[in-house]
């Protein structure tokens, strides 16, 4: 999905929240919207997120970015939580 909003740099795709991944898709998360439900580790089919070990400040473990190589920037991630602290980008020009 390509957003109407497109400018001549980037591409947002879905989501809030900046953890550069592929080549031209930056994934940024906003760990402080994050309540620490793992749905966007569960729906990520390449398996690219994981829990990490430290706590954001309402006391929630927020999700990390263990394989960035296999970022496809499909957005089911970003789709799927809850509480929008996932935006996904495309870099474009
Ligand atoms: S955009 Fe798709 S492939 Fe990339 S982390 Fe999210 S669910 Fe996984
Ligand atoms: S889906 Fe959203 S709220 Fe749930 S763990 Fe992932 S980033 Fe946090």
């Amino acid at each position: 999905m390509i957003s109407p909003f497109a400018n001549d740099k980037i591409i947002k795709f879905a989501g809030r929240g900046i953890i550069k991944m592929k080549k031209n898709i930056e994934l940024e998360i906003n760990k402080e919207f994050c309540k620490g439900c793992s749905f966007c580790i569960e729906s990520c089919p390449k398996s690219c997120l994981e829990i990490s070990g430290d706590l954001n400040s309402m006391g929630y473990h927020f999700p990390v970015v263990a394989k960035i190589e296999e970022c496809t920037g499909c957005c089911a991630c970003s789709y799927l939580c809850p509480d929008m602290a996932i935006d996904i980008y495309e870099l474009v020009g």
